[in-house]
C-alpha cells in the first residue's frame, strides 16, 4: 500500500457515517482525531516541494525555510549533491514539523 492509499483508506473511514454509527459521539471524535493525526504523520513521509517566496524556499506544511546551504543542523537532515562542482547542502526534512522535502527540480 502507497503512502497516498493509506490516507485515502483514512478519508473513506473518516466520512464513512456507517462505520461510526455504533460509536458514542465522543468516542466518534476520539477515533476520528486519531485518524487525522496518522494521516498527518503518513503525509509529512510523502517528500513535497518546497514553496520559494521569491528569496528562499519554505516548507509547505508550515511556513518553516528550509535551506539549501546551512550547515549547522544534524548531519542526518541533509542528502548532499554534486552542484558546480561544489556541495550543496539540503534539508531533507523540515526542522520544525518532520515534513519530508522534494528537491527534484531544483537543479
Ligand atoms: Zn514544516
Amino acid at each position: 500500500m502507497t503512502p497516498e492509499e493509506a490516507m485515502d483508506r483514512i478519508d473513506i473511514m473518516i466520512s464513512d457515517d456507517k462505520l461510526w454509527e455504533h460509536y458514542t459521539q465522543d468516542g466518534k471524535i476520539a477515533f476520528q482525531n486519531a485518524l487525522k493525526a496518522s494521516r498527518e504523520a503518513i503525509k509529512k513521509k510523502v517528500p513535497a516541494k518546497p514553496v520559494h517566496d521569491g528569496v528562499e524556499n519554505q516548507c509547505p506544511q508550515c511556513g518553516n525555510y528550509v535551506s539549501e546551504t546551512r550547515e549547522n543542523i544534524a548531519w542526518v537532515q541533509y542528502e548532499v549533491i554534486e552542484f558546480d562542482g561544489s556541495e550543496v547542502f539540503r534539508d531533507k526534512y523540515c526542522s520544525e514539523c518532520g515534513q519530508a522535502i522534494d528537491w527534484s527540480d531544483e537543479e
